[in-house]
């Protein structure tokens, strides 16, 4: 079951992202961080997730479908936290909640801002209830789209104001960040890693929003450093007619060149936030699942599924152990 491409959901989910590049990690990433967190979960949780591993790779991008094709506009908030707005000086200073973020700056300013760690929080203690109440639909439902948020929370432009690098003359960055370049350069990463318990869920969500937002110098320095002085045609992939080539999005291509020049200068950023979004997430699942009582999920699925299933998961943890993610294809935006 795991062996197969679902056309017919990729394509609603290509028609569900567009313009999705400049506000997400691409397809691509989101992908990799739900299948790679199905991975790194122990053995006793795993086998359940795995068994809906498709559902929940593809759930991934559920949350950016909702902002698009539903225009739901409670959605959009969910996605990202402009700190600066919030006059950030550290986690310490910002509200515990969404309540308290809304007492304190409005509600119309937080639904500008952004609520994306209170998300998180908010989305971990709900699947810890479904994991309580053994809901089986709603465990597979809340764990992808939590993934997705704790994805967001990992791209450092989801952090900031200056989202797409248009207050510092960087447009087309986000896609080129969290698109392009793990498209180009992912195959080589390597994404090992294991689910861990969490004490302090709202320490650890504000350590990685914090940990994002620090990333956001070094992201736009280097390509400032590099556009320096470079013209178009070193900047971009050219088209036959001489000008940049545009992406379905609409925006410049960067070139491979650029590309590759910009992801060596980054030393390993883009990879190291795949991996942390994907230990990330496997460490929440984890954590919900251990403080609702471990409880036993096997019997949620008929017995046949698990050993139908059980032969490709050992192959897929053999090359997790490894640092690759197997099993699954996406069309590239790139
Ligand atoms: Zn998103």
């Amino acid at each position: 079951m795991i062996k197969r491409i679902f056309s017919c959901i990729t394509i609603f989910v290509c028609l569900g992202v567009q313009e999705q590049s400049a506000y997400g990690w691409g397809v691509w990433g989101h992908n990799k961080i739900n299948r790679g967190a199905i991975l790194a979960l122990p053995k006793e949780m795993g086998m359940f997730f795995y068994n809906h591993a498709d559902f929940i790779t593809e759930e991934s991008v559920a949350p950016d479908i909702r902002k698009y094709t539903m225009n739901d506009k409670s959605e959009f908030p969910r996605h990202y936290i402009d700190l600066e707005n919030y006059h950030y000086d550290g986690p310490g200073m910002m509200p515990k909640t969404r309540d308290e973020a809304i007492a304190k700056f409005g509600k119309d300013s937080v639904d500008k801002f952004g609520t994306l760690p209170w998300t998180i929080e908010e989305m971990e203690a709900k699947l810890t209830a479904a994991m309580k109440a053994k809901n089986k639909a709603e465990i597979l439902f809340i764990a992808a789209n939590l993934a997705h948020y704790i994805g967001d929370a990992h791209m450092p432009l989801h952090t900031t104001e200056n989202h797409d690098g248009q207050l510092t003359g960087q447009k087309g960055i986000h896609a080129l960040w969290e698109s392009q370049l793990p498209e180009q350069f992912g195959k080589n990463y390597s994404f090992f890693g294991e689910a861990r318990y969490i004490d302090n869920i709202d320490a650890e969500t504000w350590r990685c929003v914090d940990s994002s937002h620090t990333l956001i110098s070094a992201l736009l320095y280097n390509d400032r450093k590099l556009r320096k002085d470079k013209p178009a045609e070193k900047l971009y992939k050219l088209g036959p007619n001489g000008q940049p080539e545009k992406n379905k999005y609409g925006q410049a291509t960067h070139s491979l060149e650029y590309a590759h020049v910009y992801h060596e200068l980054l030393n390993g950023m883009v990879e190291n936030q795949l991996k942390a979004a994907i230990s990330m997430t496997a460490s929440y699942w984890y954590t919900a699942w251990v403080n609702a009582g471990k409880p036993d999920l096997s019997d949620l699925d008929p017995k046949y599924l698990t050993d139908r299933n059980k032969k490709f998961y050992q192959e897929d943890m053999g090359y997790w152990k490894k640092g690759k993610i197997t099993g699954y294809k996406v069309i590239n935006e790139y």
